[in-house]
């Protein structure tokens, strides 16, 4: 299949319970997940009956599964205990989507606070990030994949190019990859509606980190336009960027294989329409 399409489910009452349980009434062929409190520093151990389950049950649907680390790690704070507690965080949820047989787990790019400089920021992140990228030694140990952010305050990687020294910042390991947010990075200037956008943005982020590093796409419309800086999700095909770049996207050589999951509003009947529209353009 060229692009799998599903959706970040929800897990409260058990990974496979409750998450599979979701991503089956969605018809979603990937699935997403938090193994954590996306708002919170806790790192839940899991229940080994349900990571169990979980594991099987994606291996005999062939669906591919990514945790998403929560959402306060910055590795470019200027504050030693929110650094401390990001690698925390997200040595947790690395250890977590080697339990659960996920394929990568996507973090935020984060953003350089107090006013220091990026390159300061940057450094950081090779000191505290680079060696959670060393200890993945094992076959089966998830990729780490870099979300972009829509480009608000001060944003180390908003733009396709900024992905570049972060990539510096962290050797290239190879365990390094990206997780492309549709939303993000048309809010961060990247008009996906343009002619020739969206295949160019992808040029653009294969120019920048080399072909094969894009290993998951969150598909979400936006509710701003283009460079608006703004992250507001909206369903497929009725937000500002709209079916036909997500049709572009879809048949650009950097997308073959590379799952779709979509982290959109409208709860599970948005879910549904937007996962069979996806299915439709792909
Ligand atoms: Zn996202």
């Amino acid at each position: 299949m060229r692009n799998p399409v599903g959706g970040h489910v929800p897990v409260a009452g058990g990974l496979a319970s409750t998450g599979l349980g979701y991503a089956r009434e969605l018809g979603a062929e990937t699935v997403q997940v938090f193994v954590a409190n996306p708002r919170g520093w806790a790192t839940p151990t899991g229940n080994p009956a349900q990571d169990e389950r979980f594991r099987e049950e994606c291996a005999e649907g062939s669906i591919s599964a990514w945790v998403h680390a929560p959402y306060l790690i910055n590795f470019g704070s200027h504050t030693e205990a929110t650094v401390e507690k990001s690698v925390e965080s997200l040595r947790h949820s690395l250890r977590r989507a080697r339990e659960i047989g996920a394929k990568g787990v996507v973090v935020h790019t984060g953003s350089a606070t107090g006013g220091r400089p990026r390159e300061e920021a940057l450094a950081q992140v090779r000191e505290r990030m680079l060696p959670l990228l060393d200890e993945l030694t094992h076959e089966d140990d998830p990729y780490l994949l870099l979300e972009s952010t829509a480009g608000q305050g001060f944003s180390l990687c908003s733009r396709a190019e900024d992905f570049g020294p972060y990539f510096d910042a962290l050797d290239h390991h190879p365990r390094l990859g990206v997780c492309l947010d549709t939303c993000h990075i048309f809010a961060a200037g990247h008009d996906l509606t343009a002619p020739g956008g969206a295949a160019r943005t992808l040029d653009e982020l294969v120019a920048t980190v080399g072909e094969g590093r894009l290993r998951l796409i969150h598909a979400n419309d936006s509710k701003d336009v283009a460079g608006a800086h703004k992250d507001r999700h909206a369903n497929i095909g009725v937000g500002h960027i709209g079916q036909e770049a997500f049709r572009q996207l879809l048949r650009h050589p950097a997308t073959d294989g590379v799952p779709l999951v979509i982290e959109t509003p409208g709860g599970r009947e948005g879910h549904v329409a937007d996962i069979e529209l996806l299915k439709k353009l792909r």
